[in-house]
């Protein structure tokens, strides 16, 4: 892959796939770190004579037009936080995009509208590609949250380029940079901490994360199905039946390779899934019948704490309980405190640990918060990811 600064850009046209895939409420941008961290490669951009026509998807629109689902607000949000003129284009593909495109002057911006609003997206279609990139001299992809997938603006746009007219941007470099280190870690021991809703969507991270760490932390609704898989009593919590003897053997592969896995030792508890179920806390590892654990308790996050303190590198993936109530948030904003004071390399991947840490307001003390939760999890399993590939990267 050839860097950003090594494209010739100077009066080009540059179709830029960015991740601006925010949660919006009520047509307002609730959080835009995504937004912000394509800055730096639309700067470079402009600051090299490039004209960059932006494209995103935002949300599940499945191949339709969905008005609640418009990047217009996006577009308001990025005229807000950058320095150059942002025109909004309320389609991706057409007659009418490219003749707004044709008007584009150096300094100015374009956000096409949601890439999702067409089928061709997701289904890589090579035709939607030629449309959507056919006015482009250039192609860069800085949304490092899509390079897993293999979507039309990821994999058959940046195909349609040659070699030496398509690059990474500053955000996709700088994620394969930190993440990187996260594969050979320099200062040990490497404490990854993993939490979430579901082990099945972590299986292979954990995999891989067994061979390189020193110690496993689990907690949030996955640690449950290891607890069973212990044979400690859970209640009613979220236990995923079919994955028991994955954990077991999980367990057991730790075991053989000395890594310390640590698991909630104590929890909060509440008789429903419910933001305003009466929560209490247990007295030990067990949970009784008809209860089910919502996040770990302090006895827990002192242990997770401990461990983390002694880390030289640390990854966090997944929230330890239900933060997103309050009174489940405590465990997780205890290890964003613990992961934020700590002196070790500390990545934090994973929308929901970013959504907590951003939260926590400790977000600054954290030496990478990655954009893109799905890419870096395939990414640390060892994963080549398409949009990558499609760059021309080596696997
Ligand atoms: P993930 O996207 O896999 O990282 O999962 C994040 C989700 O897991 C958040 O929405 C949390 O509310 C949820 N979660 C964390 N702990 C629990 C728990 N103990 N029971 C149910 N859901 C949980």
């Amino acid at each position: 892959m050839v860097p950003l600064e090594s494209l010739d850009l100077s009066g080009r046209r540059v179709f830029v796939r960015v991740d601006f895939n925010v949660p919006l409420r009520d047509g307002v941008v609730q959080d835009d770190t995504r937004i912000r961290a394509a800055l730096p490669s639309i700067e470079a951009i402009v600051d090299a004579g490039g004209m960059p026509v932006l494209a995103s998807h935002l949300g599940r629109p499945k191949g339709e037009r969905v008005e609640s689902l418009s990047l217009a607000p996006v577009a308001e949000r990025l005229a807000e936080l950058c320095p150059f003129e942002v025109i909004f284009v309320d389609d991706c593909i057409g007659e009418d995009v490219r003749a707004v495109i044709g008007t584009q002057r150096h300094g100015q911006i374009l956000l096409l509208e949601n890439l999702r609003f067409h089928p061709g997206e997701k289904a890589n279609d090579e035709r939607f590609a030629e449309d959507l990139t056919s006015f482009a001299d250039r192609y860069v992809n800085d949304g490092f949250g899509v390079c897993h997938r293999a979507a039309a603006s990821v994999d058959a746009a940046a195909r349609r380029f040659e070699s030496r007219h398509r690059a990474p941007g500053i955000l996709v470099r700088r994620e394969l940079d930190e993440l990187g280190k996260l594969l050979t870690p320099e200062a040990r021991p490497f404490v990854a901490v993993v939490g979430g809703a579901k082990v099945s969507d972590k299986l292979g991270v954990l995999d891989h994360l067994l061979q390189r760490v020193d110690t496993l932390i689990v907690g949030g609704a996955m640690a449950y199905t290891f607890l069973a898989a212990n044979g400690v009593e859970v209640g009613i919590s979220r236990v995923e039946e079919d994955l028991i003897q994955r954990a077991r053997g999980l367990l057991d592969e730790a075991r053989k390779s000395h890594v310390q896995v640590l698991l909630p030792v104590d929890h909060v508890v509440a008789p429903e899934f419910d933001a305003n179920a009466s929560a209490t806390q247990t007295q030990g590892l067990d949970i009784g019948p008809g209860m089910m654990g919502l996040d770990i308790g302090p006895q827990s996050q002192l242990r997770f704490r401990d461990a983390i303190e002694q880390a030289g590198t640390i990854f966090w993936n997944g929230p330890m309980g239900v933060f997103e109530w309050p009174a489940f948030a405590a465990g997780t904003l205890a290890i964003a405190e613990a992961v934020a004071s700590s002196r070790a390399f500390t990545v934090v991947g994973g929308g929901d640990s970013v959504a907590a840490i951003n939260q926590s307001g400790w977000a600054d003390q954290i030496d990478h918060v990655s954009t893109g939760g799905g890419a870096s999890l395939e990414l640390l399993e060892g994963k080549s990811l398409p949009g990558l590939v499609a760059l021309g990267a080596k696997v």
